[in-house]
C-alpha cells in the first residue's frame, strides 16, 4: 500500500470546499454522475476510433444506496483510472485530464463534460470518507483502490477488480443522511440528471407477480438519452414538441408554439424554447427555462443568460460554452453569455416573424396571448424592437388587427390633428366606455383596444418612437378635443351666462373626487355632458399604480373634466329655467354688485402706475374692503345657482349620464338615477 499526500497547496481544502464552494451540497451527485457519463463516453469514443478492440458491454451508469454500511456508490463501465492516472488527476486537483484528452480526441468526441472543475472533490462536501475503486481499460491493468478521509492524506493499494471502469464510494458522514433516502436520490437525479446521454439505473423495475411488487433483474432507468432538443427538427413532430414540454413541466398546459434552436458558431448552443399560454397575470414565472451543459442540468435561474423578456419563455438551452459553477455576476459579465443572450434573442425574433410571414391569420389568433412577451421584448430591448416592430400588432375595438405600419396607414387621413400628429384613440375597457367608443367611430375614427399589462409603458415607447403619433384615451377629452380639426364650432352662450351656469352643473359632481366643469362648443347632436380625464394626469396615475415612482400623483384624487356642450338644446333649457326662476334675483344681486365693481375699476386704474408699497393706505383699506362685499355677493350667487341646480332633475340627469357612460355610477346613485328617468319618463 501507498501513502501520501494529496498535491494541494492549502493544508485545509476540504473544509473549505465543504462551506463555500458550493451553497448547495447535493450537487456533487451531479458532478460524480457526470464524471462517470464523462469517462463512459471517452471509452466509446475509443472503441468507436478502434483504439479499444475489446468488448464495451452494457456501459450503464448505476447508483446503489447501503443504508447499513451509509454508502452512496456510483458505478460506471468508462474507462477507469490507473495508478499514475489517479495520482495525476485525483491528487493533483489542478489537473484535469479532460483538456488533455479533448486535445488528442477532439474531432470524435462530441460530448466531454469538462467544465467542473472540482467536480470530483465536492463529494467531500457530504462524506467522511471517499474511495475510488477503478481498473482503466488498458490491457493488463491493475485495479486499485485510493481512499482519503477528508484529511489532506490518502491511501493508495492494489485491489481484485473484474470489470473495467470505477466504483466511487461515499461514505456519507452524520450530517448528510438525507442522501441515504431512496426518495432524495430519486429527486436529484430527476433533477440534474435527467438527460444526460449515458443510461443511469437507480434501482430495478418491479413487477406485479402473484400478487404483489417484486423486483425484477431490470434497471430503473431514471433518464431519457436522447432528448427532444439533440434530435434534428425535420426528425420531430408538433406532438413530439408537446410530449417533451410535458417531459420538463408535467403539469404545465399546453404551450402555444416553440422554437427550436441549433447553433454551432460562433458558440454551441442546442434547446427549445416554449411560448407558454398566459393563463393568469404572472403565474408564468413558475416554469422556468432550464440551463444544461451538455445535457447535464445547471440551473434553471436564467438571469442575465438569456435576455429578460424571455425569461417569460420556457424550455432548455444548453450549451458547453455557458462556464459553470460561477457566480452570477461573473456570467453576466461574461462574453460569451453576451453573445448566446443575444443570439437567442435574434433567432426568437426571427422565428416569429417567420410564423407572420407564413400564416398571419394563426399569428394574429395567438397575438393575445403573445403580446406580452412581445411588449416587453420590445420595452427592454432595443434590438428586439428593430427586429420586432414589423410582426408588432395593434388591435382594434373591432378585433381586428393591424401591423404598425398599416395602423399608422389606416388612420392617418382621418385621425390627424391641425398639428399634423396622428391620433390613436384608445381605450382600456371597451364595456365601460362604449358610448365613447361609439361617439369617436360615429365620426369615423377607429379606437384600439390597450387592455395588456405594459400596453401604458408600451404606448409611451411607441409614442417616443414615433414622434408624429400621439395616443389618446377616448375619456381623455371631448373627441373634437382629442382631435383637434381647423374649423371651430361656434359657442351659443356668452361668457356671462357660461359663468351662470357652471355652478349649476358643479352642484350636482360628487364630492369625492375632483371636478372641473367646462364649457365647450360642439354640434347640436353631440351629448350634453360628457366626462373626461386628462391623458397625462392618469397615466402618471397609472405609472404611480404600477410602482413607476410617481409617488405624487398617485397620491392625487381622482380628477376629471365635466365637459358641457355649449351649443345643445337641453343645456340652453336650464338656461332659460335659471332665467325664469332665479332671474329677479340675480339681477338684484348684479344691480348691488356693479356700482361696487365700477368703484373698484376706478381705485385701481388710479393706483395702476405705483409699486404696492406707494399705494395710499386709505386706497388698499377701500380696494381690500370692496373685494370682500363683491366676494360676498358672488357666494350669495354661486349659492343660489347650485341650490338651483341641486334640485334641478334635468341637469342631475345629464351630469348622470355622463357618469354613467364613464362607468362610474354605481350604488345608490344609480339606483336613483334609474328611478329618476322613470319619473322623466312618465312626465
Ligand atoms: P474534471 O471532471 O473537471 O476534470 P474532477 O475532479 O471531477 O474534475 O475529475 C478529475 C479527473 O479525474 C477527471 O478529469 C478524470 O480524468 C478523472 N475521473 C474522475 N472521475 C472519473 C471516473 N468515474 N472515471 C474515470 N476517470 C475519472
Amino acid at each position: 500500500m501507498q501513502t501520501g499526500t494529496i498535491g494541494v497547496t492549502t493544508e485545509n481544502i476540504f473544509p473549505i470546499i465543504k462551506r463555500f464552494l458550493y451553497s448547495e451540497h447535493e450537487i456533487f451527485l451531479r458532478e460524480l454522475v457526470s464524471n462517470a457519463v464523462d469517462a463512459t463516453q471517452k471509452m466509446k469514443a475509443l472503441a468507436q476510433a478502434g483504439e479499444f478492440k475489446g468488448e464495451l458491454s452494457d456501459v450503464t451508469i448505476r447508483i446503489s444506496l447501503d443504508k447499513e454500511a451509509r454508502t452512496l456508490t456510483i458505478s460506471d463501465r468508462g474507462i477507469g483510472m490507473t495508478s499514475e492516472e489517479i495520482d495525476k488527476y485525483i491528487n493533483q486537483i489542478a489537473f484535469s485530464s479532460a483538456n488533455e484528452f479533448l486535445d488528442k480526441y477532439k474531432d470524435k468526441i462530441e460530448n466531454i463534460i469538462g467544465h467542473f472543475g472540482l467536480g470530483f472533490y465536492s463529494s467531500f462536501m457530504v462524506s467522511e470518507k471517499v474511495e475510488i475503486r477503478t481498473k482503466s481499460y488498458k490491457d493488463g491493468a491493475q485495479a486499485v483502490k485510493w481512499s482519503c478521509d477528508g484529511s489532506p492524506n490518502f491511501t493508495l493499494e492494489e485491489i481484485e477488480k473484474e470489470t473495467r471502469g470505477t466504483d466511487i464510494v461515499l461514505f456519507l458522514d452524520k450530517d448528510s443522511d438525507e442522501f441515504l433516502e431512496e426518495s432524495k436520490i430519486t429527486d436529484l437525479l430527476n433533477k440534474y440528471c435527467k438527460f444526460l446521454p449515458i443510461p443511469i439505473g437507480f434501482g430495478k423495475e418491479k413487477e406485479w407477480v402473484d400478487g404483489k411488487y417484486a423486483e425484477t433483474e431490470t434497471d430503473k432507468i431514471i433518464n431519457d438519452t436522447n432528448p427532444a432538443w439533440k434530435k434534428k427538427p425535420v426528425d420531430l413532430t408538433e406532438k413530439d414538441y408537446n410530449d417533451f414540454y410535458k417531459q420538463l413541466y408535467p403539469a404545465g398546459a399546453e404551450p402555444m408554439f416553440n422554437i427550436h434552436l441549433n447553433v454551432d458558431y460562433p458558440f454551441n448552443l442546442t434547446g427549445i424554447l416554449y411560448f407558454p399560454r398566459i393563463k393568469s397575470n404572472f403565474d408564468i414565472q413558475r416554469n422556468k427555462i432550464q440551463l444544461y451543459s451538455n445535457q447535464v442540468f445547471v440551473t434553471d435561474s436564467v438571469e442575465g443568460i438569456v435576455p429578460d423578456f424571455l425569461t417569460l419563455l420556457h424550455g432548455v438551452i444548453d450549451s458547453p460554452d455557458i462556464p459553470l459553477n460561477v457566480s452570477r455576476s461573473y456570467l453576466q459579465g461574461d462574453s460569451n453569455v453576451k453573445k448566446i443572450s443575444g443570439h437567442i434573442s435574434k433567432k426568437v425574433a426571427d422565428r416569429l416573424g417567420e410564423i407572420f410571414k407564413n400564416d398571419r391569420e394563426q399569428f394574429e389568433k395567438k397575438w393575445d396571448d403573445l403580446k406580452l412577451f412581445i411588449a416587453y421584448g420590445i420595452l427592454s430591448d432595443e434590438k428586439f424592437y428593430d427586429r420586432a416592430k414589423d410582426f408588432t400588432l395593434l388591435k382594434n375595438t373591432d378585433g381586428k388587427y393591424y401591423t404598425l405600419e398599416e395602423y399608422n396607414n389606416l388612420v392617418k387621413p382621418n385621425q390627424t390633428d391641425k398639428n399634423n400628429k396622428v391620433v390613436y384613440l384608445y381605450t382600456h375597457n371597451p364595456e365601460e366606455q362604449y358610448s365613447l367608443i361609439d361617439v369617436a367611430k360615429s365620426k369615423g375614427y377607429d379606437v384600439l383596444l390597450m387592455n395588456g399589462q405594459l400596453d401604458s409603458h408600451f404606448i409611451q415607447n411607441i409614442e417616443s418612437k414615433f414622434t408624429d403619433v400621439r395616443f389618446a384615451r377616448v375619456d381623455s377629452d371631448i373627441v373634437d378635443k382629442i382631435i383637434p380639426k381647423a374649423e371651430e364650432v361656434k359657442s351659443s352662450l356668452t361668457e356671462d351666462q357660461i359663468s351662470m351656469l357652471t355652478p349649476v352643473f358643479r352642484s350636482q359632481t360628487p364630492e369625492k373626487d375632483f371636478y372641473m366643469v367646462q364649457f365647450e362648443p360642439m354640434s347640436a347632436s353631440d351629448l350634453p355632458v360628457t366626462l373626461t380625464q386628462s391623458e397625462f394626469m392618469r397615466r402618471m396615475k397609472d405609472m404611480s399604480a404600477y410602482g413607476g415612482g410617481m409617488g405624487y400623483y398617485g397620491e392625487l384624487p381622482d380628477s376629471y373634466n365635466l365637459v358641457v356642450n355649449a351649443n345643445h338644446p337641453l343645456v340652453t333649457e336650464v338656461l332659460n329655467v335659471v332665467n325664469s326662476t332665479l332671474g329677479s334675483d340675480l339681477k338684484e344681486i348684479s344691480a348691488k354688485m356693479e356700482p361696487l365693481e365700477n368703484e373698484r375699476k376706478q381705485l385701481e386704474e388710479k393706483n395702476k402706475e405705483m409699486k404696492y408699497e406707494d399705494i395710499d393706505q386709505a386706497d388698499k383699506d377701500k380696494t381690500e374692503d370692496l373685494s370682500k362685499q363683491i366676494e360676498a355677493l358672488e357666494k350669495d350667487k354661486s349659492a343660489k345657482l347650485e341650490s338651483f341646480g341641486k334640485q334641478n332633475k334635468l341637469v342631475k340627469q345629464m351630469v348622470d349620464l355622463a357618469m354613467l357612460a364613464n362607468g362610474l355610477l354605481k350604488g345608490e346613485a344609480l339606483s336613483k338615477f334609474v328611478r329618476r328617468s322613470v319619473e322623466l319618463i312618465e312626465k
